[in-house]
């Protein structure tokens, strides 16, 4: 369930996106269904014959515009990723020889003592004998191997030996009456504040679980007789390092728990409304297949209804990846709406989880083709002969068409507004599949 993570560090200019692209080209399956998050190009799930990671470009996150002391430095957001990291790819370049800032990489690299592999890239030549790959061995990180990112020399063999070194899945026993809940979003947002209203009330009783990740802590919370276990909530009951303030670092957590969590409840703060930041974070969570339920922290500070209509006006606008979540004024102060939460977690969970059956799917798929738009490319025409449900959690469906490549974005769209027109898919994602059948 949980997927380890891989990140890649470096000053900039080494080649450590083309890195990242050449293993998304490299390994079988990159995920990328959801609308909207290839534009992300930070965070990546990977699978190298089975074993899945995830794949965090320190070089693609964007430095955050605020006072945060602490948001800017590369060195920092390298620096969390890679404490987070079960591997490290330390990207340099060969053709310009060691640097100062490379040494300083080095050195950041080496109190960490994790595994890494120290990648000296743009070797496009494989034939040749590399004279500069020996003068890295003065980082002190172990031994040079030549790759080049462009060519991808060398990166198959990478990833056997980066797969070899992943950490075995503890095999989290699947608990099946227990729900994943992650609580995520921007720092200061409220989701320490929320945290404990949500369990401090007396019908709830709460245990701490080691999570499989190192330093995760997992709350479980017995209410009503059903079970919850708030996933990696570590941070969020003690803020420990200063790296809690740095807004990667945040993503990165967030990230960690959204892999483990059957629902994220995404925590805004209603007094700045929704942000870039909250967006992409609600992407990562869609993506992993999460059901999502908004919550709309800090209601409270909200002074007129000029003020809350502002708030809900961010809500329309910068939500659409996701216009199925269901979202709740809140106020983790006051206590606020903040008893309705359980019931939205288990409803978004159960239609999560619905079935839908082959006979449901394919009347819709009848009434599509009475009724619906078609598409077609002149010559050809896009023929739906059926549709069954393909998975669960959140539910996937596969349609099998005459032609794979008349689906377009738009009617992918169009689908599923009919899908969830018709079926009631509030507070989950759900997945379109296409496959060719004459
Ligand atoms: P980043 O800042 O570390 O993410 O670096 P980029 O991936 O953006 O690469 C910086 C530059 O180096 C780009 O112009 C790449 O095309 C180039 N580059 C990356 N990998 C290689 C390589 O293996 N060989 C050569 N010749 N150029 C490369
Ligand atoms: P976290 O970083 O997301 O865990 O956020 P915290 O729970 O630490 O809250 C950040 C700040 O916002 C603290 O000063 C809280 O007291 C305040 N806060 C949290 N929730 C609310 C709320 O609903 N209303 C108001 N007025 N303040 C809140």
């Amino acid at each position: 369930m949980s997927r380890p993570i891989v990140a890649i560090v470096g000053r900039p200019n080494v080649g450590k996106s083309t890195l990242v692209n050449r293993i998304a080209q490299t390994s079988d399956a990159i995920v990328h269904q959801s609308r909207g998050v290839t534009r992300d190009r930070s965070y990546h799930v990977a699978d190298w014959n089975g074993r899945e990671f995830t794949l965090v470009d320190t070089g693609g996150i964007e430095p955050m515009k605020s006072d945060d002391v602490f948001a800017t430095s590369i060195r920092d957001q390298a620096l969390a990723a890679a404490e987070e990291a079960a591997v490290i790819l330390f990207v340099v370049d060969g053709s310009v020889g060691v640097t100062e800032e490379d040494e300083s990489v080095a050195r950041m690299v080496r109190k960490l003592k994790k595994p890494t592999f120290l990648l000296v890239n743009k070797l496009d030549n494989p034939a040749r004998e590399n004279d500069n790959l020996w003068e890295f061995y003065s980082l002190g990180v172990g031994d040079p191997v030549a790759v080049s990112a462009l060519h991808g020399h060398g990166t198959g063999d990478l990833l056997d030996e980066v797969v070899a070194l992943l950490p075995e899945d503890a095999g989290e026993e699947d608990e099946p009456d227990t729900l994943r809940v992650a609580i995520i979003g921007r720092p200061n947002a409220g989701k320490s504040s929320l945290f404990n209203k949500m369990i401090g009330n007396d019908r709830s009783i709460v245990s701490n679980i080691a999570g499989t990740t190192r330093d995760a802590i997992d709350t479980v919370v017995e209410r009503d007789g059903k079970r919850y276990r708030m996933v990696d909530t570590a941070g969020i009951r003690k803020k420990s390092t200063v790296y809690e303030n740095i807004e990667y670092y945040s993503m990165v957590r967030g990230l960690r728990a959204i892999d483990r969590a059957d629902v994220a409840l995404l925590v805004v703060d209603a007094s700045t409304g929704v942000t870039e930041q909250d967006q992409k974070v609600a992407n990562l969570a869609i993506e992993r297949g999460c059901a999502l339920v908004v919550l709309l922290n800090k209601w409270d500070l909200l002074k007129d209804d000029y003020e809350r209509d502002a708030v809900m006006e961010t809500v329309d606008r910068r939500l659409t990846m996701a216009p199925w979540a269901e979202y709740l004024r809140i106020s983790a102060m006051t206590g606020r709406s903040v008893h309705k939460i359980w019931d939205m977690v288990d409803a978004a969970a159960e239609r999560r989880a619905c079935h839908i059956t082959t006979s449901q799917l394919n009347r819709l798929l009848t009434d599509m083709r009475e009724f619906g738009h078609t598409v077609s490319d002149g010559k050809r025409r896009l023929k739906m002969h059926y549709v069954t449900q393909t998975g669960e959690k959140p539910p996937a469906f596969t349609f099998f068409v005459n032609h794979t490549d008349l689906v377009t974005d738009n009617y992918k769209r169009y689908i599923e507004n009919r899908m969830r027109a018709t079926f009631d898919f509030k507070g989950t994602p759900i997945r379109l599949r296409f496959r060719a059948k004459k």
